[in-house]
């Protein structure tokens, strides 16, 4: 024997002594076993026949079985066999002892599950030596079955699965845990990827497929995140991850895991609430709104915009701590960001608010501050105006317990461009005039630049000015004549004017917006239109018409439900033809909501009215949906107009715009001509019509009248 197996067996035998357990009919046999295995070390237990075995094998646990073939009452096979039926002796090595030296009882002895047999006659010196290597081999199968055992626990503890797929998502190994990770019934079949599909949630399974194929046909390691459904309305986070490599044949195959970890998300969805967000109000505290607040600069950057910040404080607010309690203080905190919320229209929380369309945020920075963004404003001054509105939510009182408590707040406005470009100087810029607001006494607002008080004071006096303006008479419509080219009147465009008592003439420039912001537009709107067709039968009974005239429509007005028969009422209320009006949109409304406009228009030019985009070319027009838009005028804006002939870029937009009109069967207009050289430039172009100070300023109806009898335009 080599010295090396020598030493094996020797320190084999200072282990335990192993007990075997010896089951043969033949005394003598059994007697001469018994004596050659103590002495290699072992105990032994005898047993006289296949039928004493498992009584036998329960009284004393052996280690080993050896056991004859041909006994009397039961034979060996049954013996081993009924040995492996019983739970504890599934995995107990037995060795078969046979006088048969055939093939066919060899057979059978594996069938019955015996590890290994021997031949009679054999060299009992022999036999200690192969239960010894029998039973090494037992232990190195039961540290692998307890290895395997202790995997799997911890791979359903961490619910965690094992597969290995060919090149082709054909699963080639598949365990119950990877089964349990991804909440599969047991009789769902899956032979490969594609079988998982229909059980991954709808909104993701587009994904998966896709990504799963991309990455077979590229041969890559990949990574998934999806969720499975695992019942009705809950699903389960997974993380799939596949290494690609070769088997041994050169083939491709992927190994990988895949794992439940739903309630890791949940915790980091918790971690994200508690870092982001206000515990007593649930709106996004401090952190979060900075971050948000860099998006929407990054934002207002880009498309150009301006950006308030408003910084809130509650006056007084400590005073109703101490006096009411903590939980009184909360609940008002509470009643009060609801009311803003509500105010602001505010459905969505910040972090949601990221994406491409911005909406006004709220949040709370800290004990009774609250913080607004306003990513979407036209001027400083609306942030005024949205500042008012907050203040005037307040003015209800609010009911804490059994008291009724009158909130006020103060509020210090930062706005971006001109008060700072990042984050962390608007915030600052907004609580320095918060405090100066505190300074001022309370219960009042505060721009950071103050300049902006003056001017967002004036802006919310024009808005209640402009209230009531209408009733009052203030407004009256002028009009400006539109040439052709051979110098001939073809119609006016309406221009509405506002003489305040005070103000003096307000420019439509100026209070269009708010008129705009206000929803004033509309019945103005229609006062203009009115005026307007009044007008062109008033011309028309004295014989100077019929003409033609534009009448301007706003974006806001486009909106409005219905609005073709609106104009449409209005029009034939002054018994007039709708084909008497040509309605002026500018390119911007028009590209703002294609769909809209398209809906719009159509209904507009059902009932008459002709259509003329203003200020064409200021915009961002696309071509192909111009093409589709059933528009009659292009107004060239005047912008184009003030350099020409001398600027050679206008020269060239001018041209273009004309040629591309004639190509799309459309009319021209250019706005604002103001010189010979202008009009002289803009005919020969092929311009249709012209319109400027050239010709005549906007002159108020009687005037216009007395310009229109001595021949204007002639
Ligand atoms: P718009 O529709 O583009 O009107 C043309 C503007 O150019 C008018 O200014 C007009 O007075 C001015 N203009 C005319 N000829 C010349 C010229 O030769 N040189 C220069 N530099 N300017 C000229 P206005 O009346 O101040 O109106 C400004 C804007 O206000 C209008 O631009 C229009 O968008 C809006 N608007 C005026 N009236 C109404 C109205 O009744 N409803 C609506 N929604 N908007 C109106
Ligand atoms: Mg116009
Ligand atoms: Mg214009």
């Amino acid at each position: 024997m080599a010295a090396n197996a020598e030493k094996l067996l020797m320190e084999e035998s200072r282990t335990a002594t192993a007990r075997v357990l010896m089951v043969d009919d033949d005394d003598m046999q059994r007697l001469l076993a018994r004596t050659a295995l103590e002495n290699a070390g072992f105990a032994v237990i005898e047993a006289g026949d296949g039928s004493e075995l498992l009584d036998a094998f329960h009284a004393h646990q052996p280690d080993i079985v050896v056991l004859d073939v041909l006994m009397p009452v039961m034979d060996g096979f049954d013996a081993c066999a009924r040995l492996r039926a019983d739970a504890r002796g599934r995995h107990v090595p037995v060795l078969m002892m046979t006088g048969l030296d055939d093939l066919e009882s060899i057979n059978r002895a594996y069938e019955v599950g015996a590890t290994d047999f021997v031949t009679k006659p054999f060299n009992f010196e022999i036999l200690g030596h192969r239960l010894r290597y029998m039973l090494r081999g037992k232990r190195d199968a039961d540290a692998l079955r307890a290895s395997e055992q202790r995997l799997q626990l911890a791979q359903r503890i961490a619910r965690l699965g094992h597969w290995e797929c060919d090149g082709e998502g054909r699963f080639t190994h598949w365990n119950r845990a990877t089964h349990s990770a991804l909440g599969l019934g047991p009789a769902t079949e899956v032979g490969g990827f594609e079988d998982l599909v229909g059980a991954v949630a709808a909104e993701d399974r587009e994904r998966f497929r896709d990504m799963v194929a991309r990455a077979m046909r590229r041969g890559e390691d990949f990574t998934l995140e999806f969720r499975m459904r695992a019942g009705d309305d809950e699903t389960r986070d997974m993380h799939l991850v596949a290494l690609s490599g070769q088997d041994d044949d050169g083939r491709r195959r992927y190994v990988g895991t895949v794992q439940d970890v739903s309630e890791r998300r949940r915790a980091e969805q918790k971690i994200h609430r508690l870092a982001h967000y206000d515990d007593v109000t649930g709106l996004p505290n401090r952190s979060a709104i900075r971050t948000g607040l860099t998006e929407a600069l990054a934002q207002a950057s880009r498309h150009e915009r301006v950006l308030a910040v408003l910084a809130i404080d509650i006056d007084h607010f400590q005073r109703i701590n101490d006096t009411l309690g903590f939980a009184s203080g909360d609940e008002l905190l509470r009643a009060i960001s609801a009311r803003f919320r509500h105010t602001l229209r505010i459905s969505d929380t910040l972090d949601q608010a990221g994406d491409a369309k911005l909406r006004d945020a709220l949040g709370r920075a800290a004990g009774d501050e609250f913080i607004v963004l306003l990513p979407e404003i036209t001027a400083a001054e609306d942030a005024a105006v949205v500042a008012q509105r907050l203040r005037s939510a307040l003015t209800k009182p609010f009911q804490i317990g059994d008291k009724e408590i009158h909130a006020r707040v103060s509020i210090g406005i930062s706005v971006y461009p001109g008060d700072g470009a990042s984050a962390d100087e608007l915030l600052r810029h907004a609580d320095a005039a918060l405090g100066q607001a505190k300074r001022e006494g309370r219960d009042c607002y505060q721009f950071f630049t103050k300049q902006l008080n003056a001017s967002a004071f004036k802006r919310l006096t024009m808005e209640m000015q402009l209230r009531g303006a209408l009733e009052r008479g203030e407004f009256v419509v002028h009009y400006q004549p539109k040439l052709g080219g051979d110098g001939e009147l073809r119609g006016f465009e309406a221009l509405i004017r506002w003489i305040h008592p005070e103000l003096g003439r307000v420019s439509p420039a100026e209070f269009i917006p708010v008129a705009e912001e206000t929803g004033l537009i509309v019945p103005i709107g229609e006062w203009v239109l009115s005026e307007t067709c009044q007008q062109l039968v008033r011309w028309d009974a004295a014989g100077l018409g019929p003409f033609k005239c534009a009448v301007n429509v706003s974006g806001s007005q486009f909106r409005v439900r219905a609005l073709p028969e609106r104009l449409a009422r209005v029009v034939t209320a002054a018994g007039l033809d709708t084909a008497r009006i040509e309605l002026e949109l500018t390119e911007s409304m028009l590209m703002e909501d294609a769909a809209l406009a398209i809906e719009t228009l159509d209904g507009l030019k059902a009932l008459g009215f002709g259509i003329a985009v203003d200020d064409f070319g200021t915009g961002y027009s696309s071509l192909s949906y111009l093409k589709r838009l059933p528009i009659d005028v292009l107004k060239i804006d005047q912008s184009f107009v003030r350099d020409l002939p001398g600027d050679e870029g206008d020269v060239a937009i001018v041209k273009t715009i004309i040629s591309m009109a004639r190509g799309l069967a459309l009319r021209t207009v250019a706005e604002g001509v103001e010189t010979a050289e202008q009009r002289d430039f803009l005919r020969d172009a092929g311009c249709d019509e012209l319109q400027g100070y050239l010709f005549s300023e906007p002159r108020a109806a009687a005037e216009m009248t007395d310009w229109i009898v001595a021949g204007g335009g002639r």
